[in-house]
């Protein structure tokens, strides 16, 4: 799944409205942002292997660190934990911890069985790569939802907030049509460095989020703990 991680991090500013898109990206990806290093490192290994799911030339032998469900729940709680500690808004913490963990149940959902539940445990996984209409209509839905949410959630403060938004999600579509309709990467170690480019995408969304403000007709609830500027603030 590529797009619907992205859809994930665009609902989460729901949930945590002064937490920055960036942030909510970084979450939603971060076993992907992961990923690369240890394969550069040689701690984790992908072969390419075209016609292993429909969707994906991807066989992902082995990736317990950044992909067993036992290592994602301890870095769903790390970055959870290290996000309270630097900001302590308490919203933005769950928020991010759930994210986290919301990439492997999506991973889950498409990845055909090769997703660990702990290192060297028994792998799982829906599957759902074998059909390529059927990944793209989910992930697109998600997307749209994802977006709306977005939003109607935050407005932007000035041009960069409009079009650097704008541009990145422009781009995100731009990359998954290129992964579905492009070759397969060359070799494992391409893959590698070219994967690193998901690095970007959190910085592209910081840049982005950070000209844009919350929309103040939001109810209150959703704010968390965001102060709101009244006339008594002078
Ligand atoms: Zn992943």
């Amino acid at each position: 799944m590529f797009i619907g991680h992205a859809a994930a991090a665009l609902l989460g500013k729901r949930a945590a409205p002064r937490t920055s898109l960036g942030v909510l990206l970084a979450a939603a990806t971060f076993l992907d942002l992961l990923w690369p290093v240890f394969l550069l490192l040689g701690w984790e290994h992908v072969r390419i292997a075209p016609g292993n799911t429909d969707f994906t030339p991807l066989d992902f032998v082995s990736y317990p660190i950044s992909h067993s469900l036992l290592a994602v729940a301890g870095w769903s709680v790390a970055a959870g934990a290290l996000y309270y500690a630097v900001t302590r808004y308490g919203f933005g913490a769950w928020t991010v911890g759930v994210l986290v963990l919301s990439h492997w149940v999506l991973d889950w959902i498409t990845h055909r069985p090769d997703l660990p539940l702990w290192p060297g445990g028994p792998r799982v996984g829906l599957g759902m790569w074998h059909s390529v209409p059927l990944t793209m209509a989910v992930e697109l839905l998600l997307f749209v939802v994802g977006l709306a949410v977005y939003l109607g959630t935050t407005r932007s403060r000035d041009a960069v907030g409009r079009w650097a938004f704008w541009g990145l999600m422009a781009f995100y579509l731009v990359v998954y049509v290129g992964n579905v309709a492009g070759p397969p990467p060359p070799n494992e170690r391409a893959l590698a460095w070219v994967a690193l480019l998901a690095w970007l995408f959190p910085l592209w969304a910081w840049w982005a989020d950070a000209h844009r403000e919350v929309t103040p007709q939001l109810p209150e609830t959703a704010y968390g703990s965001v102060k709101r500027a009244t006339p008594d603030d002078g």
